[in-house]
């Protein structure tokens, strides 16, 4: 099969790739209708993490392929969403919500997504069917749902986002405007988008961002508490994973206030003091995908949202390499590669 391998940083490639083989009775094979390149990927892809020859991507949707002797919950021929961590959805963690830490977690992106087939481990936790057949704008907010859209929504989850709150969003790559998608249909009265880029701004307001800051560091926290009558945000989305937009969003939350941080941290150091006085809730991590999986199935399904509106550049698989320089250079926001 053909399939993506990152060589070194910048130097990624599509090239033949062993078809995947059932290794164990709980795994199927997809074969992979679309997929996309990650803000994730970005980290090896700039050097910031080692990288040598390794198979990329991890969000996929596909259709079922080959089922191991012991997979019950779906069956050849069914067109699938998963997200970026398999789980057996049947363990302590996983019954609690917090599948992308499952005690048997298998992660994806060591498997690497960005091909034709992919092994799914633990199949009948991981994987959810899709009813019907989804139209053109569907299919892209299916492949939404298998990370994007699925850490948003976990990020305005953990932040406590509902009805009536003020909420900011810390970064403005594609989790961060799926988490103003979720936000909104969370109910949440205002949404503070952080932002200095004139497209991206321009898409937060499209899924629901009702305010634009775009100072960052002291000066975006002043703008935030000026906003909220000088208490700070109730509910902060953290999707970047750097010292500075953690600062930010915990500095940009109102004492008692939730902050939900789902960007990948890189060289985040939390000083001792500043996080007692904070007096804030933190809840963050690999957002579990799965639990929130079938809901955000059926919200698309029915068309309720639409969060396929986040791709703005689709390619096939075969052109991967500039999928990931545009966006390097931030040509786009994100990128589906279609099989
Ligand atoms: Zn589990």
């Amino acid at each position: 099969m053909r399939g993506v391998i990152m060589h070194a940083p910048g130097d990624v490639r599509v090239e033949q790739r062993p078809d995947p083989v059932l290794e164990e009775p709980t795994d199927a094979i997809i074969r992979v209708t679309a997929t996309c390149v990650c803000g994730s990927d970005l980290w090896p892809y700039r050097g910031t993490d080692d990288v040598d020859r390794h198979p990329m991507g991890h969000e996929y949707i596909g259709i079922v392929d080959q089922i191991g002797d012991d997979v019950k919950s779906v069956a050849i021929g069914d067109f699938v969403v998963g997200s970026f961590v398999a789980s057996d959805n049947t363990c302590e963690i996983c019954e609690a919500g917090f599948q992308s830490r499952c005690a048997h977690q298998v992660m994806m992106g060591g498997i690497g997504t960005q091909a034709e087939k992919a092994r799914i481990p633990l199949a009948d936790g991981t994987l959810v069917k899709v009813p019907g057949t989804p139209t053109e704008e569907q299919t892209k907010s299916l492949l939404a749902a298998s990370d994007v859209l699925g850490t948003g929504w976990f990020a305005a989850d953990a932040a406590a986002v509902g009805p009536g709150k003020t909420v900011a969003v810390v970064g403005d790559g594609a989790v961060g405007l799926m988490g103003i998608l979720a936000a909104k249909q969370m109910g949440a009265e205002r949404i503070i988008a952080m932002s200095r880029h004139a497209d991206r701004q321009a898409l937060a307001k499209q899924f629901g961002a009702t305010d634009i800051v775009e100072e960052r560091g002291e000066d975006g926290i002043a703008h935030i508490k000026e906003l909220t009558n000088g208490y700070g945000a109730h509910s902060t989305i953290e999707a970047v994973g750097t010292q500075e937009s953690m600062q930010q969003a915990i500095g940009a939350t109102r004492p008692g206030g939730h902050v939900g941080f789902v960007g990948v941290a890189h060289g985040v150091e939390l000083d001792g003091t500043d996080l007692f006085v904070a007096t804030v809730n933190l809840l963050g991590g690999p957002a579990p995908v799965r639990r929130f999986l079938p809901e955000l199935i059926e919200l698309i399904m029915t068309d309720q949202i639409n969060p396929g509106a986040v791709f703005d550049l689709t390619l096939p698989l075969e052109e991967a390499a500039e999928a990931y320089k545009a966006m390097d250079e931030r040509r786009a926001t994100k990128v589906m590669l279609t099989l």
